[in-house]
Parts: C-alpha cells; sequence; structure tokens
C-alpha cells in the first residue's frame, strides 16, 4: 500500500519550518501509519521505535504539520488533515482494483453474468462467517481455513469470502460516515477536540455517543533539583552580585 507525498511538500511553508529530522520523522512516521491503517495516529510511545525524538514532534505540532491528541487512551499526534489526501489515496486503490476484478471476470464470463454475479446473495453459513477462521487479508473457505497459503487451490467459495469481507468493510466504513455525519461533536474526520485535566486542548477520536470525555493530563516533566555542591555555588555567585560579563570581547 503506498501513501501519498505532495510534490510540494519540499517548498510548503511548514515543512520549511521544521529541522531536517523533524521533517524526517515526519516523513517516517507518515509511512507508518499507512502500513499500520491508524488513520493518521502516531503514539507518543512510537517515536522512538521511529527513531526520532519528543523535540521533533513538538517542531511538527508547532508547524501545524501535527496535532496533538490522543487515541484509544493512548496520547500522540494526529496528521494534520491526513483524510484529505488519504481519501484521494484509497478512492484511486479502490478504482484499481475494481478494474482489475472486471477485467479478470470478463475473460471467464459475459457481460449477463457478471451482473447475475454481483447480484447473487453470499454464501449461507449457519451462524458463523468467515472471520470466524479467516482474515480480509487471507480470505478462505471453511474447507481451505487451515491450509498454508500457498497449498490452497483457485476455489470459488474462498473468492466469495474474500466478497465477503469487501462487503463488511464497505458496510463498516458506510456506518462510520453514518456516525459521523450525524455526531454534533467531531468533524468530518471524527476528530473531536476536547480538554485534558489541565485544560489544554486534545483532538480525540469521537465515539459519537454524546459529549466528549475530559482526558487526563500527562505527567508534568520533573526536573531533578541540581545536587547540593552546585546549589551552594551558585547561591555564592549570587550572593556577590557581580554582573555577570559573557562574551564581552566578541560582541564589540
Ligand atoms: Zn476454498
Ligand atoms: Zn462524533
Amino acid at each position: 500500500m503506498f501513501t501519498r507525498v505532495d510534490d510540494r511538500l519540499h517548498d510548503h511553508p511548514k515543512f520549511l519550518k521544521c529541522s531536517l529530522s523533524a521533517r524526517g520523522l515526519w516523513i517516517t512516521a507518515l509511512s507508518w501509519v499507512g502500513d499500520k491503517l491508524t488513520d493518521g495516529f502516531v503514539p507518543h510511545s512510537c517515536l522512538g521505535r521511529l527513531g526520532a525524538r519528543k523535540r521533533d514532534a513538538d517542531r511538527l505540532v508547532e508547524a501545524g504539520l501535527w496535532e496533538r491528541g490522543e487515541c484509544d487512551g493512548e496520547p500522540g499526534y494526529w496528521f494534520h488533515d491526513f483524510e484529505d489526501w488519504n481519501k484521494a489515496a484509497t478512492h484511486a486503490e479502490v478504482r484499481k482494483r475494481a478494474g482489475q476484478n472486471r477485467s479478470r471476470v470478463l475473460k471467464h464470463r459475459t457481460r449477463r453474468s457478471v451482473v447475475y454475479k454481483q447480484r447473487t446473495p453470499q454464501p449461507t453459513v449457519t451462524g458463523t462467517t468467515p472471520a470466524d477462521w479467516s482474515t480480509p487479508e487471507d480470505p478462505r473457505c471453511r474447507d481451505h481455513a487451515k491450509l498454508p497459503r500457498e497449498h490452497v487451490p483457485a476455489c470459488r467459495a474462498c473468492g466469495q469470502a474474500r466478497q465477503w469481507f469487501t462487503q463488511q468493510a464497505m458496510a463498516e466504513k458506510q456506518a462510520r460516515h453514518d456516525a459521523i455525519a450525524s455526531c454534533e461533536y467531531c468533524d468530518d474526520r471524527g476528530l473531536a477536540t476536547t480538554q485534558d485535566t489541565a485544560g489544554n486542548d486534545v483532538l480525540i477520536r469521537c465515539s459519537h455517543n454524546g459529549p466528549l470525555p475530559i482526558i487526563p493530563a500527562p505527567e508534568p516533566v520533573v526536573h531533578n533539583p541540581p545536587p547540593p555542591e552546585v546549589r551552594a555555588w551558585f547561591d555564592r555567585q549570587h550572593s556577590t552580585r557581580q554582573p555577570v560579563v559573557v562574551h564581552s570581547a566578541s560582541m564589540e
């Protein structure tokens, strides 16, 4: 699967504001969220795995490329406007796949039978679905559920299982869209701005069931006090009241 990068990105004012390491994080994380299908969310706990530091993430937030938020209780960052271009990518992918399927089917069947096939109801499965023994990535009929991938023959029932997963995914997507459309709390990405217990704005994935929750604020960063001898030195410096002259030579 591909994620898209705007070919004017290199020149974008928001991008130019960022250090090269922050840009590196942006690109690396973009590939990561595309792979993990997180809808553009990067958990804070993943920064290390992506080879980045917190200050790179902070830089992206300051530049407006990321928004601080949380997802399923995990603090992190949302790609700004991720949905806008990702939708385009998804549509392109769907169109491409539809075209491939069509040409493959037409090779073997007349147009009339294609129409008939598309309207064929899904296989009747008694009380269970292909999801009980296979996955969308590797759909199987029940008979072929346990075979190693390379031993699965060309199989009509496996194809129907694939179709079932596709329809399931489309129905879920439609349901998500409907929920977002009828929810007064979130934007059209399904994201909503709430506050944490410290009063900061936090972007969250909306659950579309009423007022937004207040998120617990992150633990404040504790700075260890300096050791006593440093403290004493600092106090001595301070008490002499001599102005501290720094780089006086280089200022002239
Ligand atoms: Zn099969
Ligand atoms: Zn909502």
